[in-house]
């Protein structure tokens, strides 16, 4: 390759030039030319450079790649857009752009960081990046998931999502090149006074690679931030062993309200407190023994803490592991509080998946201290909650399913509903809030879990015990004033 004349295209760099170029040493030029990630030239015995070749070995590696197919008008119309959007929210990308990042390279890295400052501005819980077929044709839709409700704020070009993608990927420290496999992990955030913490995952879908970012609150939130307070779980927390379980469905903020009942605990007494939880939610305050499980499994994690003097114990998520079970069950029955989070739907089911894991009635019954069941529903808006009319035949369907489930919903009982204002945005509802129901193993509530053989045994038994049902307690609440006729109809039982 001995081109020393070339008549088309700039003149050729110097081994020097060329390292003040790519702002790298001349040794490490050599080494970059011995394993030919540089092309070079040999004139006479001087290595000379086309620029081309620089700027090719500059644009290396597959994000800078991305970048280098991104229409840049693209790519400004997109950050002009997410600009917008921050200041409708009340922020600016004062508070979410780095200001040290310039050029071109940087302007992705810019759009990311203007998508987190926006989740955070819109007190969303998640953001997806999901590319879409629609008759405009390919798209990236960007949805943000705000007090519990999907909301697509835009349809991003299609042209943006490898480089979305890639630097996503690069934030996570996930496997860059891979894209027909899920993958995710944790991301921290430090941007100006923003401290956070979130988890991607990405996911191959037939149009391509979806992206979910969902955050995790670094401080867990005290029970009367949850405005959960009055509840049975007070008692709960003062016992000093046993076995309470979190249950709900996925989003319904069990995980959450385990974590706040933890930390009231570790608030009020001196004790030697652990988590045995995969993926960590929350960063507690000192105090909590972390412990990592990931690479060995919750039950062994449960055996290693056994030698370590634990007071409490924090497990998730129970899915039927029948070593995990036992381990769980047996550390209450020798003087531990343990907390467990499950997925389910009612607050009996979970206590039998236990007895279906082989745990002996005997020693579940002796040690239970309660179930917490937990759903998330839209808050009303306090603003335009007015009476609303139920047909007759409705309401007596009300009144009998509450009345079964122990609570008798009076006569001149007022059911509401939101209309709309200017305070909520013509929404009805701002919020969440989380309903539950409490299964608290009194003595008798034990006495009858030892006799039924059936969930519906020991459901019928604990009803006329005076527990209220999930649905009973969600009525009560209507009636009161504090959840919508709406929300109550949603979980009323199927007639029939
Ligand atoms: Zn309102």
């Amino acid at each position: 390759m001995q081109t020393t004349e070339r008549t088309e295209g700039d003149a050729l760099l110097s081994l020097e030039a060329a390292a003040e170029f790519l702002c790298v040493s001349k040794s490490t030029l050599y080494r970059l030319l011995d394993q030919r990630k540089l092309a070079g030239m040999k004139a006479g015995k001087q290595w000379r450079f086309r620029k081309e070749d620089l700027l090719a070995y500059m644009r290396r590696g597959p994000a800078a790649q991305a970048l280098a197919r991104v229409p840049m008008p693209v790519l400004d119309a997109e950050l002009d857009f997410l600009a917008a959007e921050l200041e409708k929210a009340g922020s600016s990308t004062a508070e979410s752009d780095d200001p040290t990042l310039d050029g071109e390279a940087g302007k992705i890295t810019q759009l990311v960081r203007r998508m987190v400052s926006l989740l955070y501005a819109l007190r969303a819980s998640d953001l997806h990046l999901n590319p879409a077929w629609t008759p405009g044709g390919p798209t990236v839709q960007m949805v943000y998931r705000v007090d519990g409700a999907l909301r697509e704020v835009r349809q991003l070009p299609m042209a943006l999502h490898e480089a979305l993608m890639l630097e996503w990927k690069r934030l996570a420290e996930m496997a860059l090149e891979t894209t027909d496999r899920p993958q995710e992990g944790p991301v921290r955030l430090v941007y100006g006074n923003l401290r956070s913490a979130v988890r991607v995952a990405v996911l191959p879908t037939i149009y391509g690679e979806k992206l979910s970012v969902r955050t995790i609150p670094t401080k867990v939130p005290t029970m009367a931030a949850l405005e959960i307070t009055h509840t049975p779980l007070t008692e709960w927390a003062r016992r000093q062993r046993g076995l309470i379980l979190f249950v709900g469905p996925t989003g319904s903020g069990k995980s959450t309200t385990l974590s706040a009942f933890l930390l009231d605990i570790i608030n009020t007494c001196a004790c030697n407190v652990f988590s045995v939880l995969d993926p960590i939610e929350y960063e507690f305050p000192q105090g909590v023994n972390h412990v990592k499980v990931r690479g060995f499994g919750v039950a062994e994690g449960l055996r290693a803490v056994r030698y370590h003097d634990p007071d409490v114990i924090a497990v998730g998520e129970f899915a039927g592991d029948p070593e995990e079970a036992e381990l769980e069950a047996w550390l209450a029955e020798t003087g531990h509080l343990v907390l467990t989070t499950m997925h389910a739907s009612d607050a009996i089911s979970p206590l039998y998946a236990y007895l279906d894991a082989g745990v002996k009635r005997l020693l579940l019954g002796n040690n239970m201290i309660g179930v917490c069941l937990q759903m998330l529903a839209p808050k009303p808006c306090p603003a335009c909650l007015a009476p609303a009319a139920v047909e007759s035949e409705l309401r007596a369907r009300i009144a009998r399913e509450a009345a079964g489930g122990g609570y008798t919903v009076p006569d001149d009982a007022i059911f509401r509903n939101p209309a709309g204002c200017d305070a909520c945005g013509g929404q009805g509802y701002r919020g969440r809030t989380a309903l539950h129901e409490f299964l608290t193993f009194t003595p008798t509530v034990r006495a009858a879990f030892l006799r039924s053989d059936t969930p519906e045994e020991f459901e019928a038994a604990v009803r006329r015990l005076g527990q209220p049902s999930f649905f009973a307690a969600q009525v009560k609440r209507a009636v009161e004033g504090s959840l919508a006729l709406d929300t109550v109809l949603k979980y009323l039982p199927m007639a029939g």
